[in-house]
């Protein structure tokens, strides 16, 4: 992806809830989650499940390029997470995840703690602006997603990022 010069994030972190996907994953669907013959993912109420429309292309393509993904989520149902993550065949583009409740700020330390990447060198997508505040206070770059996350957010959140980064 063309992302101008300069720094590029050594980590990409997106929220799930309302950034990936337009939902609750706690409230909207009903598990089990399964792919019908279509490869469309239901829940067990054959309701269809559904990310925003880039989200697929955007982890593809991001992996594609060398950014080291993960996701990081607030969400009580880590399990249904994790499999609608796998039903949606994403995870092969996430190299991390910290999915479990409480402020997002140790979700961050974790990611720190096992990557050794610096919170300088991180961008993080998501749509509760509670979570910005939180992690912007660690040095990350951070962008409110009011619409799901889509090319313009990226293109946008990585100018953000190098204009963050070049700040004497
Ligand atoms: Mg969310």
């Amino acid at each position: 992806m063309e992302s101008g010069h300069g720094p590029k994030p050594k980590l990409v972190v997106f929220d799930l809830d309302y950034t990936l996907w337009p939902f609750w994953v706690d409230t909207h669907f009903t598990p089990p989650f399964h792919k019908d013959s279509d490869g469309n993912v239901l829940d067990s109420r054959q309701a269809k499940i559904l990310l925003y429309p880039d989200s697929k292309d955007i982890l593809k393509q991001l992996n594609a390029d060398g950014y080291t993904i993960a996701v990081a989520s607030r969400t009580s149902c880590t399990a249904e997470a994790n499999n609608l993550l796998e039903k949606f065949d994403l995870n092969k583009y996430i190299s991390h995840k910290q999915i479990y409740p409480g402020c997002k700020k140790n979700h961050f330390s974790k990611f720190h703690a096992t990557t050794g990447i610096k919170y300088e060198d991180m961008i993080f997508f998501d749509d509760e602006y509670r979570n910005v505040s939180d992690v912007s206070e660690k040095g990350v770059t951070c962008i409110f997603v009011e619409h799901g996350i889509n090319w313009k957010e990226i293109k946008d959140g990585f100018n953000k990022f190098q204009r963050n980064r070049n700040r004497p």
